[in-house]
């Protein structure tokens, strides 16, 4: 559908994500036409900016992200800066004024998107006086986007979320989970949904186990007075893994409209067995990477990170469904920093056949079938068959049919801002997270986050490049399982 023309006006314009993110994504919509109808960018933040620096400053980031710089020139003139406390004001009366001479210069039809790019603790303020002072006030439609974290509980995430919905309804708020714009992720539906193969074994008749893996090789680098506060456990378990989680579990929703698919994703959360205090530890396991090969450090030893710290940097667990689709069937998830590797994909493993006519060599047990996803970096499908071995009448072999994104078309994918700015621009919510989805995910990781917090852990337990805790293969195995390998 057609791209509507409106103003973006982005808190926290000066920031990181803005520049490493926002503008690039912005200019490869503008290079792809989207932003034809008109479009106009009011940048906002603390530093005494003016247009001209800050024109500057998102050519910059859009060269540093691209070879491209075709109207480069063209496409900053659509940029604006104005100075802004978030508290006063005096600065929304400035910034309405400006918003409103542009929504004339531009014929933007009082179209707005609120793009929040700052911390948190300002979105409630922000939110209150984009509605006092009369900027949400217009005949366009009004959106709010919101960066992670979305609290680090469910309380101060209900809290967050009543200081911004008496601004804001529901429907137009845009909850940001850049996983949702990956167009791997995107793909779990079209896999499922769209293939006579899969779907009808897409349960626990046919499906042993599922796991989800996202590994990183960083640290914490210099975040590490932020992550202390987070950990892996609210960085991406309550987030990015529990949304993988939900669009590989849900059911089939009765169109890809966004309430429709929400509302079985939603439903996916809400069967997802409680954990409790005494059960945590059966389902779930932390580890804290310690110094490693290469003069790695370990975490403790990080810039701002407590040298007795307690804060977790990995963590697997198991997610059981009790519905009729997946009763018995553990969904594994496990992510972590300073592993031997970046990768995030998705192994869906099958059950084994009824019975075994073949054998390979040297008496190996058949490999069951395996429906891998690679999210990132790689990007594709990888199904593992079993095939006859040339020559042996009784033996068999392995084969894999690989599908990948070639280079071409990684490089013609929209990275995930471009797309979920777009979509927010369009008013498709479907890849953004509902606060129902919010408040369920918090009230399983909280659980999690209180026994933990009550009980001192053996830290370090991974020695820096290294996949991981004992305790996550252990995990495993109790079930009669494996992790499939990373990489
Ligand atoms: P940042 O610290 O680089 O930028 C913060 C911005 O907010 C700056 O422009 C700053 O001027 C502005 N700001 C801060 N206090 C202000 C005040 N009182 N009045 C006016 N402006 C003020 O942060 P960031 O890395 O860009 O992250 C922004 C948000 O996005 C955070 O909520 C973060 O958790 C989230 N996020 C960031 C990334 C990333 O890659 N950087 C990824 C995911 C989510």
């Amino acid at each position: 559908s057609e791209t509507p023309s409106a103003l973006t006006i982005l808190f926290g314009a000066t920031g990181d994500l803005a520049k490493r993110k926002l503008y690039p994504s912005l200019y490869r919509l503008y290079r792809k036409g989207h932003l034809s109808s008109g479009f106009a960018v009011i940048g906002t933040a603390r530093r005494e900016w003016d247009n001209d620096i800050f024109r500057e400053h998102v050519k910059k980031s859009v060269m540093e992200s691209t070879a491209v710089q075709e109207q480069i020139d063209e496409f900053i003139s659509h940029f604006y800066y104005l100075p802004h406390d978030v508290s006063d004001s005096d600065s929304y009366v400035a910034l309405r004024t400006l918003a409103n001479d542009l929504d004339n210069k531009y014929a933007l039809g009082g179209n707005r998107l609120f793009y929040l790019a700052m911390a948190p603790e300002f979105f409630g303020t922000i939110a209150d006086h984009l509605k006092e002072d009369g900027l949400t006030d217009t005949e366009g439609f009004g959106r709010l986007v919101i960066e992670k974290p979305f609290g680090h509980d469910l309380p101060s995430a209900q809290e967050l979320n009543e200081q911004i919905r008496r601004s804001f309804d529901e429907k137009d708020i845009y909850r940001i989970d850049h996983y949702l714009g990956k167009e791997m992720v995107q793909n779990i539906e079209a896999i499922r949904f769209a293939n006579a193969l899969f779907e009808p074994l897409w349960n626990n008749r046919y499906i042993s186990n599922i796991q989800i893996t996202s590994s990183e090789t960083l640290g914490v680098e210099e975040r590490g007075g932020y992550y202390e506060t987070s950990g892996a456990l609210k960085d991406m378990v309550q987030n990015h893994m529990l949304q993988m989680v939900s669009l590989l579990a849900m059911e089939p929703p009765i169109s890809l409209q966004d309430d429709d698919i929400r509302r079985e994703k939603v439903r996916a959360f809400r069967s997802m067995r409680p954990l409790t205090l005494e059960t945590v530890n059966d389902y779930f396991v932390r580890g804290q990477y310690g110094p490693g090969e290469d003069g790695m450090l370990g975490y403790r030893e990080e810039l701002n990170v407590n040298p007795e710290s307690n804060t977790e940097t990995y963590v697997a667990g198991k997610v059981m469904f009790d519905n009729f689709r997946w009763a018995g069937v553990p969904f594994y998830i496990r992510t972590g920093k300073r592993m031997p590797l970046k990768s995030t994909k998705i192994v869906v493993q099958f059950k084994d056949i009824p019975m075994n006519l073949y054998y390979r060599p040297d008496d190996q047990e058949m490999e069951p079938n395996l429906l891998v996803i690679h999210i990132q970096p790689e990007e594709g499908i990888t199904l593992h068959l079993n095939a006859k071995r040339a020559g042996h009448q009784l033996q068999t072999t392995p084969v894999k049919l690989s599908y990948a994104n070639s280079g071409v078309d990684v490089m013609n994918t929209p990275e995930a801002y471009e797309k979920l700015i777009h979509d927010a621009m369009r008013g498709d919510s479907t890849n953004f997270t509902h606060w129902d989805e919010v408040a369920l995910s918090w009230s399983f990781v909280d659980v999690i986050a209180e026994a933990w917090r009550n009980e001192k852990a053996a830290f370090p337990n991974y020695p820096a490049g290294t996949k991981g805790p004992k305790a996550s293969d252990e995990l495993l195995e109790k079930d009669g399982f494996f992790w499939w390998p990373m990489n």
